[in-house]
């Protein structure tokens, strides 16, 4: 006997769960997202080439070993609605979920299956607390479930809370990242090639700021992996 699944069953009959995409009512086993906008997805292809516009943008800036991203991310597209649901919607299974399949679809590239563990983007601990979980942690831990790979979570962490805007025009960028991240202990990561993990890249500002923190343990490899880029 599983109450739990009697118990979904029952919740499900009352509030029938919709596809965070758009709208329309679930079917079993579909979860989170239709099966007709999960097909749908743009996807990027960039894991098959490592020259990609991901890996493209840290040129000159960090010397990765692979980089991608696995979205197009679209104003009012189907990407953007179920970043909206992950980030204000408390949907952090979908996150996970999102993680899982995306390394499903990518686990044989070089990008998923070379580095041996995961870190994600930290969320300073008072911004994770007011929203319940950081997203780019959910999509790391559905990576990690997915290929076998152990999740480094008390290692990188931000130490700034970024929250006014007026205070942050005081600081140029380059001030600003690099007072936003720190590294517990480098000897912790000597050796290892890390696979840094966000939800979006848009300029890239903030994984680059991670790096340039990482970079602190010695003898490490590095690469850059998100759900979608903008
Ligand atoms: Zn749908």
């Amino acid at each position: 006997m599983k109450p739990f699944v009697y118990l979904r069953d029952f919740v499900d009959l009352i509030f029938p769960p919709s596809c965070l995409a758009c709208e329309q009512k679930l079917f079993r086993p579909e979860r989170h997202i239709c099966l007709a906008c999960k097909a749908d997805l743009p996807r990027t292809d960039f894991e098959k080439y490592q020259d990609n516009p991901v890996f493209r943008r840290f040129i000159g800036r960090f010397p990765l070993r692979y980089a991608g991203a696995w979205l197009h991310f679209q104003k009012a597209g189907k990407v953007q609605k179920l970043m909206h649901a992950f980030k204000y919607r408390d949907q952090e299974k979908l996150a996970y979920f999102l993680g899982g399949q995306l390394a499903r679809e990518w686990r044989d590239s070089p990008l998923l299956a070379s580095p041996d563990v995961i870190v994600p983007v930290p969320l300073h601990p008072r911004k994770q607390r007011k929203r319940g979980y950081n997203q780019a942690q959910a999509i790391a831990e559905g990576l990690s479930a997915e290929l076998s790979k152990p999740l480094v979570l008390d290692q990188l962490r931000r130490v700034r809370y970024r929250n006014s805007q007026t205070k942050e025009r005081r600081f140029n960028r380059w001030q600003q990242v690099n007072s936003v991240f720190q590294l517990k202990d480098p000897a912790k990561l000597a050796g290892l090639h890390i696979l840094l993990v966000d939800d979006v890249i848009t300029t890239g500002a903030t994984l680059e700021a991670c790096l340039q923190v990482l970079a602190q343990a010695p003898e490490s490899r590095f690469s850059v992996l998100t759900l979608a880029h903008a």
